[in-house]
């Protein structure tokens, strides 16, 4: 089987590669020449654990391949996997831009039967656009040609994306034709050998699955951020109460942890996105609107912490910011809450020094050109007043506090995404503060 997966982004490489893993040959076609040019020097545009050997092994053995060239390359497809961007528009609703020119593309040039599969996150009833677009290409070309659209939504997590797509929780496919379904079983038995079921539903609902699981995470997170901000109020500790409402399996562990706001490419737009949808049908998501809201919030509840311990006088001081990516094992740097940590401490009259393990490169196209970066954890708090704990990588939990102590001018600690004990932090002689309970010194 021939694949042609368009868009070489978080998702197009990761489905592109783990395609090509199986055994089928994969084409990753792209607009962005330097990407592709980039790829087949096996430089990778983005950072995911376990994705480089996986590219490398399968453009060796010549069954993934990168090109820029939609027209030559789809001669032959069985499969087109539409995997570009689907960023906000102004209004908040998704920009289908990108989708639709992919789908006027493969009107333009198929010469066969193909199944044109949407696993970018898309509103309900965008198969209907890709396929009016498909349409109207080849009423163009004066050409009638039966193809299949199909809505295969991605769940894959950055920082784990290869892992998630080999093994995933559920494969989720919308169809309308027993044709599509059955191409689509072929390609997937690999992966669902082992237990991982496939559901296989109608397009809308497989359009709707997407948006509504994003939903509910960031709904969790929401929820939690708004627990932590009351148990400070009332003196109580969320990382108890967490532990407590979680031992309840209608509840469970996952995914309930406060910290300083979910970011990232997703959470942020398709949130919005579907509350925007709701609004278009006039209904109101109160629930979802909440959730935003809280989340921007959320993203200053560290600098609010920051600016009262210093009696609102930050100027000319220092502060070492231990992570910038939107969570750990990714570079992804889109709508982080860093950086907006970062505009706030700026603007105060203070000084950024940044150290991330991986995205600091990516970094420097987000944040402001004032931010310094530095080689390492330690040199990021030299001199400081204070750390910033904000993205929780494993090189930071277990730090090595004397020789932090020996290098950083201020004795306390932020720390966003309640890594650390607060009682062991104080015992180290800091101020502890962590989300959601009181500070500790
Ligand atoms: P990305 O921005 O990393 O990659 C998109 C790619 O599409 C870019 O390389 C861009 O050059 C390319 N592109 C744009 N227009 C094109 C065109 N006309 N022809 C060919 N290539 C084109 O995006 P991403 O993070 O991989 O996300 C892609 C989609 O998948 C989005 O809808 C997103 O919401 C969804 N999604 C993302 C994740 C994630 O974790 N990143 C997870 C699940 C779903």
């Amino acid at each position: 089987m021939k694949i042609i997966i368009v868009g070489t982004g978080y998702v197009g490489l990761v489905t592109g590669t783990c395609l090509a893993e199986i055994g089928t040959e994969v084409i990753c076609v792209d607009v962005d020449q330097k990407k592709i040019d980039n790829l087949k020097k096996g430089i990778l545009p983005i950072y995911e654990p376990g994705l480089e050997q996986l590219v490398e092994n399968n453009y060796n053995k010549g069954r993934l391949s990168f090109s820029t060239d939609f027209e030559a390359s789809v001669k032959g497809a069985s499969v087109i996997f539409i995997a570009v961007g689907t960023p906000p528009g102004e209004d908040g609703s998704a920009d289908l831009k990108y989708v639709l020119q992919v789908a006027d593309t493969v009107g333009t040039y198929i010469e066969d039967y193909a199944i044109v599969v949407t696993k970018s996150t898309v509103p309900v009833g965008t198969a209907k656009k890709v396929k009016a677009a498909i349409a109207a290409a080849l009423d163009k070309r004066g050409v009638d040609l039966p193809f299949d659209v199909a809505s295969n939504p991605e769940f894959l997590k950055e920082g784990a994306a290869v892992d998630d797509f080999l093994k995933p929780d559920r494969i989720v496919v919308g169809v309308e034709s027993e044709r599509a379904k059955e191409t689509l079983t072929k390609l997937y038995q690999p992966f669902v050998l082992n237990g991982h079921p496939i559901y296989f539903m109608d397009i809308p609902s497989a359009e709707m699955t997407k948006y509504a699981a994003n939903a509910m995470l960031a709904t969790k997170i929401s929820f939690m951020n708004d627990i932590a901000n009351l148990c400070e109020l009332v003196g109580a500790d969320v990382n108890e109460v967490r532990k407590g409402i979680g031992s309840d399996p209608r509840i469970g562990t996952r995914f309930i942890y406060p910290g300083i706001g979910y970011g990232g490419s997703c959470f942020p737009k398709d949130v919005k996105a579907l509350f925007h949808t709701a609004d278009d049908y006039k209904y109101n998501m109160r629930i979802l609107k909440a959730v935003d809201e809280v989340n921007d919030d959320q993203k200053f509840v560290l600098f609010k912490k920051i600016e009262k311990h210093f009696n609102g006088d930050l100027k000319g001081k220092t502060f070492g910011m231990w992570g910038l990516s939107f969570k750990p094992n990714t570079d992804d740097m889109r709508e982080a809450p860093s950086l907006i940590l970062i505009d706030e401490l700026l603007k105060a009259g203070a000084t950024v020094l940044a150290y991330d393990p991986i995205a600091m490169e990516e970094a420097k196209h987000f944040a402001d050109k004032r931010v310094i970066f530095v080689k390492d954890a330690i040199d990021a708090v030299k001199g400081a007043e204070a750390l910033l704990l904000v993205t929780e990588w494993p090189e930071f939990r277990l730090p090595d506090w004397n020789k932090i102590k020996s290098v950083m001018h201020g004795r306390v600690i932020f720390d966003g995404r309640n890594i650390y004990q607060a009682k062991t932090i104080a015992a180290e002689g800091f101020t502890y503060y962590g989300i959601g309970s009181q500070p500790k010194t």
